[in-house]
């Protein structure tokens, strides 16, 4: 075939694959437009799932009607004028492609009249054939009728789903929008019969109680924090309040829905250690900045954007969620509220308390004062560890010296973590330890220490009371001592006899691919190997115990989040965090008498001890003052 001009309708087609899915994305894109057209109302029936009938009425400024036809035309649009615009887009749309892409693939109405008309006007349109526009009555807004979506694409229209499905959808849509622009009155009726109704309010928390119910909202803690130009502000559900997945995590920006890999992940690290490994956090959280500071312009839904600060708004998100969890002391809450006496005292409580807590903050002050060194031109590495002083760390990396481990006792069965439960350790599905036993170990040169369900070291020091999560402390100590490796090139390779070939998703091993230079300063050896597979070659040493290609996988998922907005070493500091986590003792480890000591002798090599590599504490301290005055001695 020779080359030649594809037809309009045929271009427009094309399109309308791109941006209608399904009828769910056609009320997406009318319910856009409707909030660009400043409506204070919008009402949106479908009938079949929307497969028969979609209508979205709104009360906007209306198009005149000598402009009708043109907003049925394809990258016809009054919302931009020029290329700078595109970089300062402040509304939803921008394209004007998507009335013709749905002009072209249904029957369609378009009823309209402005403040100025006297009457309405309206065109229709069916499988891209326009009318002629006509007089009708209408009041001031917008009317558009989709009738028969896909009626001319076969394909598509065979693809679409069970009215109930098709409707869950649309819910979705609809629920995305009516979240981002709590002050529009919305309703969604299925087969003439009402799904929501939501009143204009002021206040987010009354939308997401009507939508997600109240038992939710009451469990949902504000954040807010402003970062250069960013404004963060929303509710994130209390860490005892989970999803089975990650659906329920609505992020918004400048008021349109978007999905971001990288910024859910840093919601997901605000909650580590705080929630069971398999649930999802809760959010809703809008980020206002200038529109310069981002592309909306990379996605034809315009769901997926590009950040220009990326890795700061992780940052950010983390940091802002981590200190009002600290904040909020979720913990201390039960030990205060079960004590009256202490109940009595709350000033003196709330200053024990405050006392924790800015000391628990430490570490995500530190990380942020990481962050500004950033922004410095003299850039300090996160790796610049050479400065400081420790002796050679003489805990071996991938587990405790355990060679005075009584033969065949518990501690000498133990196996190394497994993939299955190694993720669990670093949130708190750890292993159920049976019995709980009180072990005391001390002598003249350790501190007297005591595990407590198999889980927390008890021990003296000269302030007062620390407890230490056994996890959490052994996962800082490996994750600084390997820092140091790689920072004095003391990690060595293994090179394998046999290469190990992995099979993964494509995605994944481009990602294994891209970062394979990365994936070597830790000693691990990767090429690739032909189609999604790739070869590993060499291994770290230290960590001969584990399966290569099981540790790969683990490295997966800070790879793939990695997204391109964090630099190299933000994905290397994430590989070091999950290789620590790995190869660290879990929580329900019962720990014999001398690796309990040599755990908490450790915790002087490493500086930040008190801090696991995700900010959670590894420790909780009670001075001697604490306790003379919750025992009212003082
Ligand atoms: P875009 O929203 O990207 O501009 P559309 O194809 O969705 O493209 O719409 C084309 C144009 O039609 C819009 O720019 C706007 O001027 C007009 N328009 C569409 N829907 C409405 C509405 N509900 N109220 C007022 N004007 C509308
Ligand atoms: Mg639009």
């Amino acid at each position: 075939m020779p080359i030649h001009r594809l037809s309009q309708s045929l271009i427009n087609k094309i399109a309308a694959g791109e941006v209608i899915e399904r009828p769910a994305s056609a009320v997406k894109e009318l319910m856009e437009n409707a909030v660009d057209a400043r409506a204070t109302r919008i009402h949106v029936d479908v009938v079949a799932g929307g497969t028969e009938l979609i209508r979205i009425v709104d009360n906007g400024h209306g198009i005149p009607a000598d402009e009708l036809e043109l907003a049925l035309t394809c990258h016809a649009t009054s919302k931009i004028e020029d290329a700078d615009d595109l970089f300062r887009v402040g509304t939803l749309g921008f394209r004007g492609e998507a009335l013709a892409s749905i002009a072209e693939v249904s029957r369609l109405v378009l009823r309209s009249r402005t403040a100025e008309q006297p009457g309405g006007a309206q065109i229709e349109a069916a499988g891209g054939r326009l009318s002629e526009v006509g007089p009708c009555g209408a009041p001031v807004g917008t009317t558009v009728e989709v009738r028969d979506l896909f009626f001319n694409m076969p394909v598509r229209r065979k693809s679409l789903r069970a009215a109930q499905t098709e409707l869950a959808h649309v819910k979705e849509a609809f629920t995305r929008i009516a979240l981002a622009l709590p002050s529009i009155d919305f309703a969604l009726t299925h087969n003439d019969r009402p799904v929501v109704e939501l009143a204009g309010t002021r206040g987010w928390l009354d939308r997401i109680a009507v939508l997600f119910g109240r038992e939710l909202a009451e469990n949902l803690i504000w954040v807010e924090s402003e970062q250069s130009d960013v404004h963060l502000s929303g509710y994130v559900a209390h860490p005892s309040y989970t999803r089975s997945n990650n659906q329920t995590q609505y992020l918004f920006l400048n008021c349109r829905y978007i999905r971001d890999r990288s910024l859910q992940h840093a919601l997901r690290e605000a909650y580590r250690g705080l929630i069971m490994t398999g649930r999802w956090p809760i959010a809703f959280l809008n980020l206002a900045m200038p529109p310069e500071a981002v592309d909306v312009n990379v996605h034809p839904t315009k769901t997926e954007v590009r950040f220009h600060n990326g890795g700061h708004l992780y940052g950010q998100i983390l940091s802002t969620i981590r200190n009002k969890f600290l904040a909020t002391d979720l913990h201390a809450r039960a030990r205060t509220e079960d004590d009256p006496a202490e109940a009595c005292d709350e000033a003196q409580a709330a200053k024990i308390r405050q006392e924790l807590v800015g000391w628990a903050k430490g570490k995500v002050s530190d990380w942020e004062a990481d962050e500004a060194r950033e922004e410095g031109p003299d850039r300090q590495t996160a790796f610049d560890v050479e400065s400081r002083s420790w002796s050679d760390p003489p805990l071996e990396i991938t587990r405790l010296d355990r060679s005075w481990a009584p033969a065949g006792g518990h501690a000498a069965s133990r196996g190394l973590p497994d993939g299955a439960s190694s993720g669990a350790a670093c949130s708190d599905g750890s292993r159920e330890p049976r019995q709980t036993e009180v072990r005391t170990v001390g002598g003249p040169h350790s501190p007297r220490a005591v595990q407590f369900h198999n889980r927390y070291l008890v021990t003296e020091s000269d302030e007062g009371l620390m407890i230490f999560d056994q996890h959490a402390l052994h996962e800082r100590i490996l994750y600084e001592q390997l820092r140091a490796r790689v920072a004095s090139s003391r990690l060595e390779t293994q090179s394998l006899l046999v290469p190990e070939p992995v099979d993964l998703a494509p995605a994944e091993a481009a990602a294994v691919i891209e970062h394979g230079e990365t994936l070597e300063r830790l000693g691990m050896k990767v090429e690739p190997f032909g189609g999604d597979t790739v070869l590993i070659s060499g291994y770290p040493a230290m960590l001969a115990n584990l399966n290569p290609a099981e540790v790969l996988r683990e490295l997966l998922d800070p790879l793939m989040t990695a997204g391109a907005e964090l630099d190299r070493e933000d994905v290397f500091d994430r590989l070091l965090h999950t290789i620590a986590c790995k190869a660290a003792i879990k929580a329900g480890d019962r720990l014999a008498p001398e690796e309990i000591t040599t755990l908490l002798e450790q915790r002087h090599l490493v500086d930040n001890a008190h801090h696991c590599p995700h900010g959670r504490p590894t420790a909780l301290v009670f001075s001697r003052e604490d306790l003379d005055r919750q025992f009212k001695r003082i």
